[in-house]
């Protein structure tokens, strides 16, 4: 089996090489990661300017850094590496829960991967956007999730893991907060940070967290709101629309 792993957290990531070290064990790992650091960068491409590859080494896997974004990294992994069986990205140093599956960079190289028509996985580590995380209590989960790998999970993993559950994602409400400061040159800027408005739903990746479970969350790349498209079938004509048939929901 040919695996290519990737993340946002870039090159030098200790996460990188714990999940490179894990899929040794089910074949031949080749890496595709940034050059630098590309956390919440979601599903981005480089359109603007041209991408630069550089042979790398993570452990004892082989690959190339790229200074792009981690979709960038897999599109030109996959083109270097003719391809690939499996994609793996993280561990990411830090969750994405919920809401953050849609800024992260980590599940984008996972989606990337899937939009190429190649099976992936997205890892990451709760509380562990320090750097100084012990990945060793995961590593059997991880190895686990390769094994049983369906669809295109996505993997959080608490620090010391008490069970794993699957898990769909948590939608809860966030207000969304902007935090100013000041830099030493008087400029003002700016935080984004969001704030949740109600507790996580029973059976989320969020809840899940909040139980030191490990939570495998299926990702569906088709975004259509089921319900409604089914609405519109039925009566598309009242909104001038034409309806139609196919597949879908
Ligand atoms: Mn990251």
């Amino acid at each position: 089996m040919r695996i290519l792993v990737s993340n946002d957290d870039g090159i030098q990531s200790p996460g990188l090489l714990a999940l490179a070290a894990a899929a040794e064990a089910f074949g031949t790992v080749r890496v595709a990661a940034p050059d630098s650091e590309q956390s919440a960068m979601g599903h981005a491409i480089t359109v603007d300017r041209p991408l630069l590859v550089h042979p790398a080494r993570v452990g004892r896997a082989e690959g190339i850094r790229v200074n792009g974004t981690p979709a960038d990294c897999v599109a030109l992994g996959l083109y270097h590496g003719q391809g690939a069986d499996l994609v793996l990205s993280g561990i990411n140093l830090g969750s994405n829960l919920g809401h953050e599956i849609w800024y992260s960079g980590t599940v984008a190289a996972a989606r990337q991967a899937a939009l190429l028509g190649v099976r992936a996985a997205a890892f990451s580590l709760i509380g562990a956007e320090s750097g100084a995380a012990d990945f060793t209590p995961s590593i059997p989960y991880v190895e686990k999730v390769i094994r049983l790998l369906v669809e295109q999970p996505a993997l959080n993993l608490p620090p010391e893991p008490k069970g794993i559950v699957w898990t769909r994602q948590s939608v809860r409400a966030y207000q969304g907060r902007v935090i100013l400061g000041q830099d030493p040159y008087g400029r003002t800027h700016y935080w984004l940070t969001a704030a949740p408005l109600s507790e996580p739903e029973e059976g989320t990746d969020r809840w899940a967290a909040e139980r030191g479970l490990v939570s495998v969350t299926p990702l569906s790349m088709d975004l259509t709101d089921g319900a409604l498209w089914r609405a519109a079938m039925v009566d598309a004509s009242a909104l001038g629309f034409e309806a139609i048939e196919g597949e879908g929901g």
